[in-house]
């Protein structure tokens, strides 16, 4: 028995300035895929060794993968689905399909894109071909893609961590049905609501107990995997808001149940997920008043891992106005990068750091500082951290110290070529920065940070700092959402 495994992976943000290009997706086929996934801690890490587990013949196919940013380009829509149909069915001949789909996928022709490409796959390989999706909950869930899968698994874990085990679920699900002992049937319940990203972590209130009432529920007899999604709020898009999945064995009346029921506790939450976050002057001042650090603000509103541009400097100029010190604040912005290069380590020059990239995350700041690292930008981090990957890529990078004044702290500007989301301690390790030693860290970021981050941090603030991923959905004007939608009414 043989099951094919492929991989896309996009999560568009429909706000973001810029349309995604093919050539922001990097391509992976056959062994390379088995070499990049080994020992990492994603979905296909779980299919490939879920394949081996239940003693199939696991045979790679094509993942491809883009970091978050806007909307796909309709010709790289266009070539990922048929590459991906022709990579499968190059696979010769396969008894099942492992899929793995952002499910916020939007290209300029399909909306839901993630539903197309499950569509064309059900559509090249027929009803009988046994098929098991998973999706990222930063997804926004159409029936349409429910109903050309057998099964969907989404992720129970933001930051994510289970990314790995899910993997793993759908392959005993698929051979569950390879073996005749499983017939999946599938519940869908969409819900008018969406859960702001600020109340997204799936290990706290106010969704910890319901998230983890969805493993709970998988130890009854029948239940093959409950899921809820916390939805994208980065889309403008119809599907956009929360659903639940709940794929039961052959027992129509059971997964409706489950599904009914976990769709009313959401909704039930409503009070609970109001949101009340301060302003960028208000969380350095939080910051600065902590008894001890390292205290992190989340610049929510240059979320990298939600598609925005890395560049942001609200903070930064806030930091600076309030003169706080002992700080690490990152940007992305290649042509700092290149200066601090050629002068040199050791070398003080004046710069204009960050604020290049559009007109929605601030200026550019002038600062004055001493090249203290030069370095490649490749680190590896070995924990499950969200993600699931191993090996990290920041671009070259330089840190940039800045002079503190008598009695006062260094502070630091990490500039690195690439925007890499603060998924690892090791990219503020690998340039020599000790966090632990800092007063204030910067993350831009929304949750996913936290794997990396709480072991470490005495506490944290959310900043309401405008860009991209900005958290409050007034500064948007959504066109394409359903009407009285919670959340982007209720806050
Ligand atoms: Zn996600």
């Amino acid at each position: 028995m043989r099951i094919a495994i492929a991989q896309i992976i996009h999560e568009s943000n429909t706000f973001a300035p810029h349309t995604t290009p093919l050539s922001d997706f990097r391509i992976r086929r056959g062994a390379e895929i088995v070499q990049f996934y080994s020992g990492a801690h994603n979905e296909v890490t779980g299919f490939l060794e879920g394949a081996t587990k239940y003693g199939f013949e696991a045979v790679p196919t094509f993942c491809a993968n883009a970091t978050p940013s806007g909307t796909v380009q309709a010709a790289a829509f266009d070539w990922l689905a048929d590459e991906l149909v022709n990579q499968l069915k190059a696979a010769g001949d396969i008894d099942g399909i492992l899929l793995s789909l952002h499910g916020a996928f939007v290209a300029e022709n399909f909306a839901n894109a993630d539903a197309e490409f499950a569509r064309r796959v059900r559509v090249a390989f027929g009803p009988k071909m046994p098929i098991v999706l998973t999706h990222d909950p930063h997804s926004s869930v159409g029936e349409a893609v429910v109903q050309n899968v057998d099964a969907l698994v989404i992720y129970k874990t933001n930051p994510h961590i289970d990314q790995r085990e899910r993997g793993l679920q759908a392959a005993s699900i698929l051979s569950g049905m390879l073996r005749g002992e499983v017939k999946p049937t599938m519940a869908y319940r969409a819900l008018p609501m969406m859960i702001n990203i600020v109340h997204q972590h799936t290990s706290s209130p106010p969704l910890r107990d319901l998230w983890r009432e969805l493993t709970t529920l998988e130890q009854q007899p029948g239940v093959l995997a409950t899921s809820m999604s916390l939805c994208y709020q980065y889309s403008d898009v119809p599907t956009m808001g929360n659903v639940v999945v709940v794929v039961t064995n052959n027992n129509q009346a059971q997964a409706d149940a489950i599904a009914d029921d976990l769709a009313a506790k959401l909704w039930g939450l409503r009070e609970e997920l109001a949101v009340h976050i301060p302003d960028v002057a208000g969380a350095v001042t939080t910051a600065m008043n902590a008894p001890a650090g390292p205290f992190v603000i989340v610049d929510i509103g240059d979320n990298v891992g939600g598609g925005s541009a890395a560049d942001s400097t609200f903070l930064l100029a806030e930091l600076l106005r309030q003169n706080a010190d002992g700080w690490v604040v990152t940007l992305a912005d290649p042509a700092s990068v290149q200066a601090c290069a050629s002068a040199g380590i050791g070398a003080t020059l004046t710069l204009q750091v960050g604020g290049k990239t559009d007109d929605m995350h601030g200026v550019p700041i002038t600062v004055t500082g001493k090249v203290k690292c030069l370095h490649d930008g490749k680190f590896e981090e070995r924990a499950a951290r969200h993600g699931g990957v191993r090996w990290g890529d920041q671009g070259l990078s330089a840190l940039l110290e800045l002079q503190p004044n008598l009695g006062k702290q260094a502070s630091y500007i990490l500039l690195t070529t690439h925007r890499a989301a603060p998924m690892s301690l090791h990219q503020l390790q690998s340039v020599g920065i000790e966090p632990t030693y800092m007063k204030i860290l910067t993350v831009k970021a929304a949750i996913a940070w936290k794997a990396a981050y709480e072991p470490i941090m005495s506490g944290f603030v959310i900043a309401d700092t405008a860009g991209a991923t900005q958290v409050n959905p007034r500064r948007w004007v959504y066109r394409h959402t359903r009407k009285g939608l919670w959340g982007l009414e209720g806050w």
